[in-house]
């Protein structure tokens, strides 16, 4: 936690709270330009759509990856100019990308013939870039089934465009999300570089390479840093491509924002279910459903803690009525023998994938405050 969070959170706000150090993200910023200098930033603007982030990163140059016009909106408010937005979204309605047109967005991505039909129609003369299905294996949030599309049909739509009156620009893939090692990003380098080839000798002569985020963040376990995928990738892109590097854009989102912050709450119960069960269930007043959505199937496993004193196991659960608010059951936590009802928790990392997660009031629980230090 940053000196600026932890006295914040000295003036004990109600809780739950997000505290975000705009420090962080700085720094989170510049060593991703440090670590892939030849890359051109696009922020995932879905990892944390915070007004004082959006606006922090359009003073530094960043551009952005917008998946709705609602989001185009906010960064065009934070005063990042309409041609440093990526509209990256696959699945986009024909209302929002004639919108996204219509502000000067240049830059369209698809993965189906039926979506780049659209983009013909709404968005016409606009770039498009081809997202490619990759291997998500590593990654502890994967997203590989829902979107992208194979490099045989990638290489027919992108042969389609120019007749639908669009530029075919480039390629696109997603590791996936917390994506732990860097042979992903090799493996699809390796991939889309043959595609890049194969087009060229068919008249087609791509631009750009887009390698999606997936950069994690430490939870539990230490992750390579971001120096380390940025040497594994200009290597692939060197091997690759050779002295005819097309010009490469990266989308981070929860490297961008995810350890700059730290969730505060309250211990609403603790006691035990059964008496065969050594652990202690603790009731928090953030779950699920108050924004801690990607402890789904207990995938992201942050760092909890709650101040001193031996400590022993615990089951972690949100405040709703619901069955599936269950934050961790198979992990294994351990938090102090003294916790009680009344007593402040905080989960650490929690700056990407919280505060939009939260639902609406779901019994009556407000979605969680804010504050951007
Ligand atoms: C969510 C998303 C990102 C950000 O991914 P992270 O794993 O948070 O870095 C980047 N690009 C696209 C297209 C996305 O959907």
């Amino acid at each position: 936690m940053t000196p600026k969070i932890a006295s914040f959170l000295d003036t004990q706000p109600a809780t739950p709270c997000l505290v975000l150090d705009l420090d962080r993200v700085a720094e989170n910023y510049a060593a991703l330009r440090r670590a892939l200098p030849a890359a051109k930033i696009y922020y995932a603007v879905k990892a944390n759509p915070a007004a004082p982030i959006l606006d922090l990163l359009a003073a530094r140059g960043s551009c952005f990856d917008a998946a709705s016009l609602p989001e185009i909106e906010m960064c065009l408010a934070a005063g990042a100019p309409a041609s440093a937005i990526s509209f990256g979204n696959t699945v986009k309605k024909p209302s929002a990308i004639a919108a996204a047109h219509k502000l000067g967005v240049p830059l369209y991505a698809f993965d189906s013939i039926e979506e780049l039909e659209k983009i013909a129609a709404h968005a016409p003369g606009a770039k498009v870039y081809c997202r490619i299905a990759v291997n998500n294996e590593g990654a502890e949030w994967p997203l590989s089934k829902k979107f992208g599309t194979t490099l045989d049909r990638a290489k027919v739509l992108m042969l389609a465009a120019p007749a639908l009156g669009l530029v075919p620009h480039g390629l696109s893939f997603h590791v996936g999300s917390q994506q732990t090692g860097t042979a992903a990003y090799e493996t699809a380098i390796a991939e889309v570089a043959m595609l890049f080839t194969d087009l060229k000798a068919a008249g087609v002569e791509l631009k750009m390479l887009n390698l999606g985020g997936g950069f994690p963040i430490r939870y539990l376990s230490d992750v390579p840093e971001a120096d380390a995928f940025g040497t594994a990738i200009m290597d692939a892109m060197v091997e690759h491509f050779g002295n005819d590097l097309p010009e490469i854009l990266i989308e981070p989102g929860r490297s961008m924002v995810g350890n700059a912050g730290v969730v505060a709450s309250e211990v609403v119960l603790v006691c035990r279910r059964m008496e065969a069960d050594a652990r202690r269930w603790v009731y928090l007043d953030i779950g699920r459903y108050g924004g801690l959505a990607e402890t789904e199937g207990e995938a992201i496993r942050y760092r909890i803690t709650a101040g001193n004193g031996q400590t022993g196991p615990v089951v972690l659960a949100g405040p709703s009525c619901d069955g599936v608010d269950v934050i961790y059951e198979k992990t294994p936590y351990h938090l102090p023998l003294e916790l009680k009802s009344g007593d402040r928790v905080l989960i650490h990392d929690t700056g990407a994938y919280v505060t939009t997660y939260a639902s609406q009031n779901f019994n009556g629980f407000a979605p969680l405050q804010e504050y951007y230090v």
